[in-house]
């Protein structure tokens, strides 16, 4: 079973499509948060960002790269969140890697990404250097 977002890159379901390449694919959010909140995915199908193969990320993120200012000029936003939910747990509902690129504006009443995550944990000095010790060691 294919995700939507495969139906879309078929063309089996439609979609209002802002840029197409060899491996990626952007499209406007059906569901928008704001004017011009839009999608940036790769063309074949992975969950989560860590599944994409290398030639493919790059890909990726030359699409964003490109679509940010196109979707920011389109809409005269004074800034952009630009996120992916990278994971169930972290709010991800479409199994299919997609970037959000959501155009902000002055006062829109939204928050910054720091208010996506819950409790915030409060951390020794400790804790943080065998956190980035153990993450060093796995990058
Ligand atoms: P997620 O929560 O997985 O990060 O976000 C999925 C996004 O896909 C949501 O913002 C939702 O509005 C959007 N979406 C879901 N179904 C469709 C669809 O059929 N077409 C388009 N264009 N967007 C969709």
């Amino acid at each position: 079973m294919s995700t939507i977002f495969s139906q879309i890159v078929e063309g089996e379901i439609p979609a209002r499509v802002v840029y197409e390449d060899e491996t990626t694919l952007a499209f406007l959010d059906a569901n928008p948060l704001a004017p011009g909140h839009t999608l940036v995915v790769p063309k074949d199908e992975y969950e989560r960002l860590n599944d994409i193969p290398e030639d493919v990320a790059d890909d990726l993120y030359d699409t964003i790269h490109r679509l940010v200012p196109a979707v920011e000029d389109a809409v005269d936003a004074d800034a952009s969140t630009v996120a992916f939910n990278n994971g169930e747990a972290a709010g991800q509902e479409v199994p299919h890697v997609h970037c959000h690129i959501v155009p902000r504006f002055e006062g829109d009443g939204g928050g910054p990404i720091h208010a996506v995550a819950g409790e915030t944990p409060d951390l020794e000095d400790d804790e943080l250097d065998e956190i980035a010790e153990d993450i060093e060691s796995r990058a």
